[in-house]
């Protein structure tokens, strides 16, 4: 799912408010689970939709087996009216269940308490009869509002299960590791203009009649790869597509009529950013989908949804005019990379609890910039993922009080929705950039396809992946595992600290406060990390070597770096491969200053906005003198560099804030002129 596009500090607030949730103590309740007596194996859905009415009535029959002698059949179910239940054993017998079920409005739980045990193993039919409402709170099976193509307004019919809405469209085992094949049939009235599609191709569809002489059309689709219930997805809608038909496998963007001029550029994008994921990964999509469509919603409660083979967009983020700005065509590119990001990591590989939910929008948040990188090098994503994700979101999001962990248990429905948070997204996508740079990109990359490959239509936990990429590989003696554990399972993050003793640089770490450094200073019980160092001296100038050069280890004071001795300066952490913060002693601050502010420095840009924001982030926390940090900063005044600018942009809107009430303000004022005056 990508989230939608919000200014900083609301977003923030949705995180803490988050955060109330998952940490209180209901939010690990374990009844919130199904405790999988049974699970099943295929599932065929039939769903009569009604376009005038905006209800619907469905069968849901699942083949299911059972794992245990039990007496009770659990599973999920929310806002249906359930109207029959029946299950057939081996031997042709069916029972009439109705009467026993019990539905459990808190837990959504729907229990069916059975005269006789199911005996493990075998394999039984359950038919449950119920009927719903198309709701108007953009989950579940939801109708969003459209306009004909004569202006009148219309409603279209379509879902958003992710993470727990499946169970308003049917009942069925809602959790995402429980994969089973879907074949799905939907009937709908309004036959003439309405039609259905799904995540799978039609196998036929056919206009009906009924008593009414309405008419009503018949849809049938093919069956679906085994795959989690909140990534099933249907559309009854009165939309046109436009179609590229330049390979063989069929690939459209659905839309209301008069808009269908603005699905062309995510046509052809599209196409691209999927092609550039399978070669990425060297898994062909259609090996387990046959077709991609792409869909706008109006009405949508994320910025999109990664239904596999059958993704929905709000329509800020699908439909483009010829005369969008860069940043809109940029919005429309990196939302469309996330979903088909999600199509491996995510829909062919999935979460075995939402806990992992950092192995779905991690990824996804990383091959947002990496994957649009590919098609669009001149937009240099890989470089604003520096300043935009990790220095302007998740360094912001990961100091908060009682933030959490990427991997974080929480049961509750309300519980899993906050899990969508600045850590499950910018902060995960973050350390899996710094996974990629320990390791090396190809090796990572190598990884990766061995994770999509062994872990296909099955689920994965954070320790599968690590061991997968980790391969085996130690560093000083130490795991691959162990280096990633504090970064997966606790929060925050490190700055490190940087002084010349003699002919060595010496580093130290401890966890970075924003607030209350003071107090921190003299609290060690704070998380260490273990921090892969690399650098570049003014004898050594390589920007292009992120590799780690060495460890600061968790149980270790202090790395030394021993160099020549006539280096003023270091810039520790290349490229802000690695997710922390460096200060340095005031002295390095001021060689780095004089180097930034001297004719012939060559320091990488996305350094240059690392130094520019490490330096007024420690002036913010009185680490630095101001002085000192806004003297570096005066080499904006010859700067012409985008992502540079990027990242001072937000450090002077945050002075602007700070001061545009006081005594001070007309000398930033000059001061933020004068740094913008000489470009
Ligand atoms: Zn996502």
């Amino acid at each position: 799912m990508a989230g939608i596009l919000i200014p900083l500090l609301v977003s923030l607030t949705f995180a803490s408010l988050a955060r109330g949730d998952a940490a209180s103590p209901q939010a690990n309740d374990p009844k919130y689970r199904l405790p999988l007596e049974a699970v099943p194996m295929e599932y065929n859905l039939y769903l009569t939709v009604n376009m005038d009415s905006y209800t619907f009535s469905g069968i849901m029959q699942a083949t299911i087996t059972a794992t245990n002698d039990s007496r009770t059949i659990t599973l999920n179910s929310k806002n249906l009216t359930i109207n029959s239940v029946h299950m057939t054993n081996s031997t042709n017998q069916t029972q009439d269940l109705i009467k026993t079920i019990v539905l459990d409005d808190k837990y959504e739980i729907l229990t069916i308490n059975l005269p006789e045990k199911i005996v493990k193993n075998e394999k039984y039919v359950l038919t449950i009869e119920y009927n719903g409402t198309l709701n108007d709170q953009l989950r579940g099976f939801y109708r969003s509002s459209s306009t004909k193509k004569d202006g009148t307004p219309t409603y279209v019919a379509a879902t958003h299960f992710e993470p727990t809405g499946a169970r308003l469209a049917f009942p069925c085992w809602d959790e995402p590791a429980i994969k089973a094949p879907f074949k799905i049939f939907v009937i709908n009235s309004k036959a003439k203009e309405y039609r259905a599609i799904s995540n799978m191709n039609e196998i036929k569809s056919k206009l009906l009649s009924n008593t009414t002489e309405d008419t009503w059309r018949f849809t049938e689709f093919e069956v679906t790869p085994p795959m989690s219930t909140y990534l099933v997805a249907f559309v009854v809608s009165d939309y046109e597509y436009t179609e590229d038909k330049s390979k063989e496998m069929q690939f459209r963007v659905w839309t209301k009529p008069q808009s269908i001029n603005q699905t062309r550029y995510a046509l052809r994008l599209g196409r691209q950013l999927l092609e550039a994921m399978e070669a990425y990964t060297a898994i062909k999509f259609s090996n387990y989908m046959p077709k991609m469509d792409q869909v706008s919603l109006r009405n949508f409660s994320a910025g999109a949804m990664e239904n596999w083979g059958l993704v929905t967009y709000r329509e800020s983020a699908l439909l483009t005019e010829d005369n969008d700005t860069v940043a809109q065509r940029m919005r429309v590119t990196t939302v469309i990379a996330h979903e088909f990001a999600h199509q491996y990591f995510g829909n062919l590989v999935s979460p075995q609890w939402w806990t992992y939910i950092w192995l779905n929008e991690g990824f996804a948040d990383y091959f947002e910039y990496f994957l649009t990188h590919k098609v669009k090098p001149e937009w240099r994503l890989d470089e604003l993922f520096v300043v935009n994700n990790i220095q302007g979101v998740s360094f912001a999001a990961d100091v908060l009080e009682n933030q959490r962990p990427m991997n974080h248990e929480v049961n509750t429905p309300q519980g899993i929705s906050n899990l969508f948070d600045n850590i499950a997204y910018q902060k995960s996508g973050s350390v899996i950039r710094m996974m990629s740079h320990i390791l090396g990109e190809e090796d990572f990359q190598k990884s990766l396809n061995r994770y999509l490959t062994s872990n296909q239509l099955k689920a994965a936990n954070s320790n599968i992946l690590l061991r997968q990429l980790g391969n085996g590989r130690n560093y000083s003696g130490v795991s691959f595992e162990e280096i990633m554990d504090n970064w997966v399972n606790k929060p925050g993050y490190p700055v490190v600290t940087v002084k010349k003793v003699n002919n060595t640089f010496e580093l130290q770490q401890q966890q970075f406060r924003l607030y209350e450094p003071t107090i921190y200073v003299t609290n060690n019980n704070k998380t260490k990390w273990w921090v892969p160092v690399s650098y570049v001296t003014s004898k050594n100038m390589s920007f292009n070597n992120t590799h780690p050069r060495g460890w600061l280890a968790p149980n270790k004071e202090k790395l030394v770096i021993p160099v020549s001795g006539e280096e003023e300066w270091i810039i520790v952490n290349v490229k802000q491969a690695g997710y922390y913060r460096v200060n340095y002693e005031p002295a390095i601050w001021e060689s780095l200053s004089k180097l930034l502010n001297s004719k012939n420095y060559d320091v990488h840009p996305t350094n240059r906005a690392q130094l520019i924001d490490d330096a007024l982030t420690m002036a913010r926390i009185n680490w630095l003198d101001y002085k000192i940090a806004l003297e570096l900063m005066t080499f904006l005044t010859r700067e012409r560099d985008y992502v540079v600018w990027q990242a001072s942009f937000r450090h002077l809107q945050f002075l602007h804030n700070l001061l545009r009430t006081s005594e001070y303000y007309t000398m930033f004022q000059v001061h933020a002129c004068l740094l913008h005056d000489k470009n």
